[in-house]
């Protein structure tokens, strides 16, 4: 990978995971890749659900190349007497990766207000239980960061129950080339994808095959790539994060093809492709079965598409908390892609 992608798409990374988008509150998110789409040369779409798409060029046998841009997150369910707010997941959240985060509360209509999610009566030398155990929907809170004591205090400010929370990311890289941050699922492959656009443009490159890139924004949730597959689409490769942990093969810096996770084996012969691919090429990469993991392009099947669908992504540690990958597995995921695609 030439270094100007590369910085090319740890710049997009960084502004990827710096816009709030937890699933449902995507807006911002999608309207930054149409405009970062537009400037490349593309002509990108907006579905009605959300979700952004474009083609890339080449003809026949389609390919679609999936990245979901929502992440974890929550809503407001209550406003509580002293003025606390207590709130629902959206997603997979983690409450011991999330106590003591700052956050951002997006009201509908009077902006939005910073806040830290908190335990109740939080602090040690007032409460000898402050470390007890602890269940998120029961126990978490987010004190705002406003001179607020009573229910209608906050609901001065225009906050209400539905207003959306994202969590701080909390962004970094490493003089090592590590990336941590929060939300590297999938906004790690989203900005490989991009990559993938720019270099195509940049390069004068035709693909082999037509390629529509596409990037969802309820995958958290499990619908993401349920609809937006257009006629013609033979493949969909889903783009998201690789898992690493005990027993599996791959590791940050490496990018993993899932031969199997909790939706079932992906299509044997796409996945060897793959595989066949990533060897003749030299992209370090790992196959994996994934134990507690489901994908866009499982759900574009399960909504009916006839397609062949496989699974890559770089690999992210810790998944669903405070994340960790490295600069080598996004260009892994990267070369792969265009080893595949040729
Ligand atoms: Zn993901």
């Amino acid at each position: 990978m030439k270094e100007v992608y590369k910085n090319y798409m740890m710049e997009q990374l960084r502004k990827l995971i710096s816009i709030d988008s937890p699933t449902g509150f995507t807006n911002n998110v999608q309207e930054y890749l149409c405009q970062e789409l537009t400037r490349l040369g593309y002509a990108p779409q907006r579905l009605h659900k959300g979700g952004v798409r474009a083609e890339l060029g080449g003809e026949g046998n389609g390919l679609m190349l999936f990245a979901h841009c929502d992440t974890l997150g929550a809503v407001i369910s209550a406003i509580k007497d002293d003025g606390r707010l207590t709130v629902s997941k959206v997603g997979g959240l983690n409450p011991n990766n999330v106590e003591t985060e700052h956050v951002r509360v997006y009201t509908r209509f009077s902006g939005s207000y910073e806040g830290t999610f908190q335990v109740p009566n939080a602090s040690s030398h007032v409460n000898a239980h402050v470390n007890d155990a602890r269940n998120f929907e029961e126990n978490l809170e987010i004190v705002l960061d406003e001179d607020v004591r009573s229910a209608d205090d906050v609901k001065a400010l225009g906050i209400d129950r539905g207003d959306f929370v994202a969590v701080e990311p909390r962004f970094t890289v490493t003089s090592k080339g590590y990336i941590k941050s929060r939300f590297l699922d999938d906004k790690a492959s989203a900005s490989v994808l991009l990559t993938y656009a720019k270099y195509l443009k940049d390069e004068g490159i035709t693909p082999s095959r037509r390629v529509v890139i596409g990037f969802t924004v309820y995958e958290e949730v499990g619908h993401g790539a349920a609809c937006g597959v257009p006629e013609g689409i033979c493949d969909v490769l889903a783009v998201d994060m690789g898992c690493v942990g005990e027993g599996l093969g791959c590791t940050e810096q490496m990018v993993s093809i899932c031969a199997k996770d909790s939706g079932g084996p992906y299509n044997y012969d796409m996945t060897t492709e793959l595989v066949r691919a990533a060897r003749e090429s030299g992209v370090d990469y790992a196959v994996d079965i994934y134990n507690f993991y489901g994908s866009d392009v499982e759900v574009a099947l399960k909504a009916g598409y006839d397609v062949r669908h496989a699974l890559i992504g770089p690999g992210v540690y810790a998944s669903h908390g405070y994340e960790r990958s490295h600069e080598k597995g996004l260009a892994n995921t990267f070369d792969l892609l265009c080893a595949y695609i040729g």
